[in-house]
């Protein structure tokens, strides 16, 4: 049972939003790709027996920081890739806020050759807004697109000159790439350690207003609509940032967002304890913000979840939550904090919940997969809904172990991951050769 080109999974429950999917059915796959429903079984096919479990597209992430080049002591295109697997996830983009930032062709390609080396998921890349982030200078983004950059992002940083902004959305459509911004007025959020409101007031800790976020929406919607360029809202985290998209989208302007898990399924209580893991960029925010994050995705107006999974090592959090980097790993917990609230909480069918981390995010970039459509390569999950696991530092993937959920029981799991058909992740294990590391 390793890596297998062709193969039938029996008796699984195989959901595929993308062609409304959701039956108890058999799946073939044929030399690395899904064949069509009534293919005959070849003789010697290998049969795995999925009865009881959840045959789903792998999970797509368009929002990872990998940290290679330069902080692969947090992460690195290995280990990021093994975590994405464990997860479900056979699909990634990388942020380009590495060291050095990937704000040129040649360190885009090499990420994305380091991906092709070692890493055990598909990896894309974006590239940079503005020359080493400074959020002074544009980057060659034309240049950036033709190396392969799936999109522009400054993540973690957000530029504040508006008129560079501005210019930035103009060139970004030329070439064809959407635009993810990091909405943050930092001339608001100086020192700022947690969302503002009564457990910042509590914990004496400084606030974070939420319309340090919402400034910067209201800006880039009306850019969006002045410009005609896709600009993407990464990790939503403000009530009114969602009123503002809902109000836009309406009105056809071409913007979309995404969620969290974190934020969707945690509040600024979970700081009570001072834990660095509960330190994040946007900041975890008030209990009103996250119902408004969950009916964004309910209605439509937040197009997506993505994890922002951001590596940092024991050492670097374990420190005064004032000191403390922002940001946690998300790979291998996306998946089941997402059917515990949206599903088991909130009432979202699975194939809803399926389709926000598979169809829905590939599309929004233009990304193949997503679907288990006849032909194409044979992505997939096989996921246990029901299976409960305890998040302990020796079953994760990743090289850090910064998440909120260290130790916590949850429920769902991918049981195993298959890239092109091949299985590289099994049981928590990594299968695939090419896994270093
Ligand atoms: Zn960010």
């Amino acid at each position: 049972m390793s890596a297998a080109a062709s193969f039938l999974l029996r008796g699984g429950r195989v959901i595929d939003p993308a062609h409304g999917t959701d039956e108890e059915r058999d799946l073939l796959v044929l030399d690395g790709r899904i064949a069509p429903a009534d293919t005959p079984v070849p003789a010697g096919t290998p049969v795995e027996e999925v009865g009881g479990l959840l045959v789903i597209p792998g999970l797509v992430d368009i929002h990872v920081h990998f940290r290679e080049p330069g902080q692969t002591h947090k992460e690195d295109v290995a280990s990021g890739t093994r975590a994405a697997a464990a997860g479900g996830f056979t699909r990634v983009v990388c942020m380009p806020n590495t060291s050095p930032p990937c704000d040129n062709a040649g360190t885009l390609r090499s990420i994305l050759d380091a991906a092709e080396r070692k890493g055990v998921v598909r990896v894309h890349t974006t590239g940079c807004l503005t020359r080493a982030m400074e959020g002074a200078e544009l980057a060659p983004i034309g240049s950036l697109a033709r190396a392969g950059a799936v999109a522009v992002t400054d993540d973690g940083l957000c530029v504040q000159n508006n008129g560079l902004m501005r210019q930035i959305a103009t060139y970004a459509r030329m070439f064809g790439l959407p635009v993810l911004d990091h909405c943050q007025d930092t001339s608001l959020t100086e020192g700022a350690v947690m969302h503002e409101g009564e457990w910042s007031l509590r914990l004496g800790l400084r606030g974070w207003p939420s319309a340090a976020e919402e400034i910067i929406v209201a800006r880039n919607l009306l850019l969006a609509e002045h410009t005609g360029a896709h600009i993407h809202l990464q990790h939503l985290s403000s009530a009114r940032s969602v009123d503002l998209l809902r109000e836009a989208r309406a009105r056809g302007v071409p913007v979309t967002a995404e969620a969290t898990p974190h934020h969707i399924a945690l509040t600024d209580a979970a700081l009570a304890g001072y834990d660095p893991s509960a330190k994040m960029n946007p900041p975890l925010a008030a209990e009103p913000h996250r119902r408004a994050l969950v009916e964004g995705l309910r209605d439509g107006t937040i197009s997506c979840l993505a994890t922002d999974h951001a590596p940092h090592r024991e050492y670097e959090k374990d420190v005064e939550l004032d000191f403390a980097p922002f940001g946690i790993i998300g790979l291998e917990t996306a998946l089941p904090v997402a059917l515990e609230v949206l599903h088991r909480q909130e009432g979202f069918s699975l194939p809803r919940v399926v389709d926000l981390l598979t169809r829905r995010p590939a599309e929004l970039l233009g990304l193949p997969g997503g679907t288990l459509a006849p032909g194409a390569p044979a992505d997939l999950a096989v996921v246990d809904p029901d299976r409960t696991w305890t998040v302990g530092p020796g079953e994760l993937h990743s090289r850090s172990r910064n998440t909120p959920w260290l130790g916590k029981e949850l429920r769902g799991r991918a049981v195993a991951t298959a890239v092109g058909g091949r299985w590289v992740y099994r049981e928590g294990r990594i299968l695939a050769d090419n896994a270093e590391g």
